[in-house]
């Protein structure tokens, strides 16, 4: 009798998981955005600088017609030199938002309507809100082209499915869209991570990964650990029929000796949390190397929501003696197609790689800290890094003739910063004169200098900033330059003109004062 009870309450919570699911993501309400097979260059969920992908990259070529994907209206219209370029997004009735970024057109009704907008408010950077039954669209109506307008490498869609109500962005390969993917993920490297007490690491190994197909190994089968605690990393790929692109996975799970330690899955990411990405991914191999590593461990301050599972944050401890441990790594797409990776790992204790610290400054991650001395005021907000810090700071003096401060080293731009921090810094010689001229700046090992504006406080020049590395005030006297490229005093038969603008500084994006 009990076990019936037990069965029939199986059953009905499996019933329920998916046609919740299926009620959530249901796979015939949206058709392709695209007239022709869907091919994408970008999954969702991708590791990107900073973000995880919004959307979906669709290839296509400009000028190919694009379709609504559901019936809606439009709801916002938006024209960026940068960014999404010329954007679209449709609300539609269930309950979620279409966007199609980097449009080489829209339809000429459209056209015509944020045309005339731009001439109104006399500026070319529009994002207008039209009222809801202004311009409304069938299933399958034409909306405009694909083209190459904002930060675009190349012609394609790209394509975001969001919530409407939160605006958080949802994998669009859950509703379907047929991709033509039998291809499993690809495995490349796997590293390694000692762990002390306070699960900070001592150091670390990257393996290269044997195998081809679905399955993987490390040479020699088994990894020795000189430490009882251990993080690991795992570099993989997606790859689809008939696209040579390397795309993010959907899922990634390791387990221990079979039972579930850490799982995430690309389902949905808002943009409040996706800067996370910088404690998801080893921040000092996407610096160095250009690598991104899915981090299998979540450092103290990683608040993503992408993790479904993670037991003891996804640290393995290891009983030192005890057989060897057999770890597995499981990478999938949306397709269903896998991938895996074992080996076996024992505690041999030993002599563990002393780690260098030196350090000035110990910053936890979960407190606000500030730092004051005669010439450097440093504040930083609880938050802005994931974990506790050993911080290393210098200064030195640099004889440039445009530095008029010491040069302050904040330990180095390969540790995470999560969000802005105050820099604070007391100018060495500055006349009143140059005062207004002086600025913030942050110089990386290539010697290139961005500048983070300023204000002034008590004799000191602040700014916020998002990196740590090296800091200065330097003075911007050289005026930027514009030089003509499309442009002459008669323009007739000329369809457009452009102009090239120079400064001798970059200016850091998002300046905050
Ligand atoms: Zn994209």
């Amino acid at each position: 009798m009990r076990l019936w009870i037990i069965l029939l309450l199986l059953v009905t919570a499996g019933f329920s998981f998916t046609t919740l699911r299926d009620s959530l993501y249901p796979t015939d309400y949206f058709r392709a955005p695209v007239g022709t097979a869907v091919r994408l260059s970008g999954t969702f969920g991708e590791l990107r600088p900073n973000h995880f992908h919004a959307g979906i990259d669709i290839k296509g070529s400009v000028g190919d017609p694009l379709y609504a994907a559901a019936e809606g209206y439009v709801y916002r219209i938006k024209v960026e030199p940068g960014g999404y370029g010329k954007s679209l997004a449709i609300n539609h009735p269930n309950g979620y938002t279409t966007i199609y970024a980097h449009m080489d057109k829209f339809t000429p009704e459209i056209e015509a309507f944020v045309k005339n907008y731009q001439y109104e408010q006399q500026q070319f950077e529009v994002e207008i809100f039209p009222e809801a039954d202004k311009f409304y669209f069938q299933k399958g109506e034409k909306i405009g082209a694909i083209g190459l307008t904002g930060a675009s490498m190349g012609p394609h869609l790209h394509f975001e499915v969001r919530h409407t109500r939160t605006e958080t962005p949802v994998n669009p390969l859950l509703f379907g869209f047929g991709v033509a993917d039998t291809r499993p993920p690809r495995m490349h490297q796997v590293k390694i991570y000692h762990l002390d007490k306070n699960q900070r690491e001592i150091s670390s190994q990257t393996f290269n990964l044997a195998g081809a197909g679905k399955n993987y190994g490390i040479k020699g089968d088994t990894v020795f650990l000189a430490s009882g605690r251990a993080g690991f990393a795992l570099k993989a790929y997606d790859h689809m029929d008939g696209v040579h692109n390397w795309n993010g996975i959907y899922s990634l799970e390791m387990r221990q000796d079979d039972s579930l330690l850490y799982r995430f899955e690309m389902e949905r990411v808002s943009f409040e949390e996706t800067r996370y990405l910088n404690a998801h991914v080893d921040y000092e191999e996407k610096v160095s190397r250009q690598s991104y590593f899915n981090r299998c461990f979540l450092l103290p301050g990683n608040e993503l929501s992408i993790y479904t599972q993670a037991v003891n944050r996804g640290i393995v401890e290891l009983k030192d003696g005890k057989k060897a441990a057999r770890m597995a790594f499981i990478a999938r797409d949306l397709a269903g197609n896998e991938s895996k990776l074992e080996f076996w790992v024992k505690h041999k204790p030993g002599p563990l790689p002393a780690k260098k610290e030196a350090y000035n400054y110990f910053l936890p991650y979960n407190e606000e800290s500030i730092i004051q001395d005669y010439s450097l005021l440093l504040h930083f907000p609880k938050g802005t890094f994931y974990e506790d810090l050993l911080l290393q700071y210098e200064s030195s003096q640099d004889e440039s003739s445009d530095i008029y401060s010491s040069v302050h080293h904040l330990h180095n731009s390969k540790t995470p910063v999560h969000q802005y921090f105050d820099i604070s810094i007391r100018p060495v010689t500055l006349s009143e004169a140059l005062k207004d001229k002086a600025f913030i700046a942050h110089c990386d090992e290539h010697n290139r200098v961005t500048s983070f504006g300023g204000v002034w406080e008590n004799d000191l020049l602040r700014a916020s900033v998002r990196e740590l590395g090296d800091y200065c005030i330097m003075v911007d006297t050289v005026p930027p330059t514009i030089t003509p490229v499309a442009f002459k005093p008669n323009m007739r038969g000329m369809e457009h003109m452009s102009f090239r603008i120079r400064d001798n500084f970059r200016t850091a994006r998002n300046v905050q004062g």
